[in-house]
């Protein structure tokens, strides 16, 4: 069976890039009927708060990316990584290192002035301890082979080579005890079983060395894939001058989670020309043979347009539930949220919904074009709503009111026949009409078509935004 894993290191948010990882290794694992675990990498104490371990779960969630079983703490595995260690210690795969910080200083200083990079120079690979000097708490180290070379034959990056003198006995223990990042990774992905290591292109160098402590415990090295980064449009490394670089910033931002999975697979992974995958899709087609090696643009215009595709092909009840769960995460949203849980108000919004959904691209736009409806009488009206009711506007508004009162059944097509009939017989431009009407309704120069934004507030609410600025 084959199992995967998403390692993040809990210092943040789950970024744009972690989010692609985590997407990319839950379709491998469920492509193959497979598992997908999470691996919270919280070794650095200091760096790493439960906040940021809530916030990436939360992201995962959001995005629909589960894993099986319970997420594994890395920081609770410490003895487990101390043991493998005493295994290397007994088949001379590692030994202790007392070589002071002033000959590690030293070392580093001849490297520099050789320009070189800076090696260990294996002074205590062979020495006895009992020439331990007193005083220094040692660190423990892999010895690993000095000559030959170390293939770590990557899904993405093909066969990497990388000669063995260029890989220096890394550090395994530190002399507080403590074990290494690169120490940790290799005994947790044994001990979880892991059949697959699927990450971002900047762990290929450290692919070569977990690839030696590996095989210094005899244990079996894992499939990898190291996928590109993801560069901002101007190709520079995605940051936070090009836009927002976390996941669940795009919820606060009005994406869809399957417009945003769709868009983060394309980063990387193609098929055909095909631009739109549904995740049962997404799941039959993945495969590494299809992801490339260049570094992919983030293009915000793209997912925008995607987001817009994905708003108007979701079925109005769901669209509504993500609606409501970005509204949760934006300011002033719980008002909105507030008036939505009222039934009569909810069955309103689905109501306009269709109509409304056709023009957003993103759930944020969609709360900008609704927000006429929970808007509150006396309507304040915006600079643009303000211009067009003059006076000649209010003289229309009052007309209309008994006009619109007069028709029957209170659905779009009657009001266009009326308002249309009261247009020709004043000999007015139907936009002179219609112009004041949403102003009065909306309280904004721009809204959503005028007959689906009567039909929504109903008789009694749009007569009365009327009548409050035709008096
Ligand atoms: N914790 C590492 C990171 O967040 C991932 C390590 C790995 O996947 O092996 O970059």
């Amino acid at each position: 069976q084959i199992v995967t894993r998403f390692a993040p290191s809990p210092t943040g948010f789950l970024h744009i890039g972690g989010a692609r990882t985590a997407l990319f290794n839950w379709l491998f694992a469920k492509h193959h009927g497979g598992k997908m675990l999470l691996r919270i990498e919280d070794t650095d104490q200091a760096r790493s708060t439960q906040e940021a371990v809530d916030a990436i779960l939360d992201g995962m969630s959001w995005l629909g990316l589960d894993w099986d079983g319970d997420p594994v703490s890395q920081v609770a595995r410490v003895e487990n990584h101390k043991a493998a260690v005493e295994q290397m210690l007994a088949n001379g795969t590692a030994y202790r290192c007392y070589c002071t910080p002033e000959e590690l200083d030293e070392m580093r200083e001849k490297a520099r002035a050789e320009s070189r990079p800076p090696r260990y120079d294996g002074t205590w690979r062979d020495r006895d301890a009992s020439e331990a000097p007193a005083g220094i708490d040692p660190v423990v180290r892999l010895k690993a082979p000095q000559t030959g070379e170390t293939v770590v034959d990557d899904m993405v990056q093909g066969r990497v080579v990388i000669p063995n003198k260029d890989l220096d006995d890394l550090v395994l223990i530190r002399s507080d005890g403590t074990p290494t990042y690169m120490l940790a990774v290799v005994v947790d992905d044994h001990d979880m079983g892991i059949t697959h290591i699927i990450r971002g292109v900047d762990h290929l160098t450290n692919a070569a060395r977990q690839t030696l402590i590996f095989q210094a415990l005899g244990w079996d090295v894992p499939k990898m894939a190291h996928i590109p980064l993801i560069h901002g449009p101007d190709g520079a490394k995605l940051s936070k001058r090009h836009g927002a670089t976390g996941a669940e910033a795009y919820r606060a931002l009005g994406y869809l989670p399957q417009a945003m999975r769709n868009y983060l697979v394309r980063l990387g992974w193609s098929h055909g020309d095909e631009e739109f995958f549904s995740i049962e899709d997404m799941v039959k087609l993945f495969s590494f043979d299809s992801v490339g090696q260049s570094a992919s643009r983030f293009d915000f215009k793209k997912l925008e347009n995607l987001n817009g595709h994905y708003m108007r092909s979701t079925e109005d009840k769901e669209l509504l539930g993500h609606w409501k769960a970005c509204l949760a995460h934006v300011e002033g949203g719980d008002t909105v949220l507030a008036w939505m849980a009222d039934g009569t108000n909810e069955a309103t919004v689905l109501t306009a919904l269709p109509g409304l959904k056709e023009r957003a691209k993103t759930l944020v736009e969609l709360t900008e074009s609704a927000s006429y409806l929970w808007r509150t009488r006396p309507l304040e009206c915006d600079e643009k709503a303000k211009k067009v009711l003059d006076e000649s506007a209010l003289a229309i508004l009052s007309d209309l009111t008994s006009i619109l009162d007069g028709v029957a059944d209170w659905s779009a097509e009657p009001l266009e026949v009326a308002v249309k009939a009261y247009a020709e017989q004043k000999e007015i431009k139907l936009g002179k009409v219609a112009q004041p009407l949403r102003a009065a309704l909306t309280g904004r120069g721009t809204s959503p078509g005028i007959y689906d934004v009567l039909v929504a507030l109903g008789r009694e609410e749009s007569l009365g935004r009327i009548a409050d600025q035709a008096s």
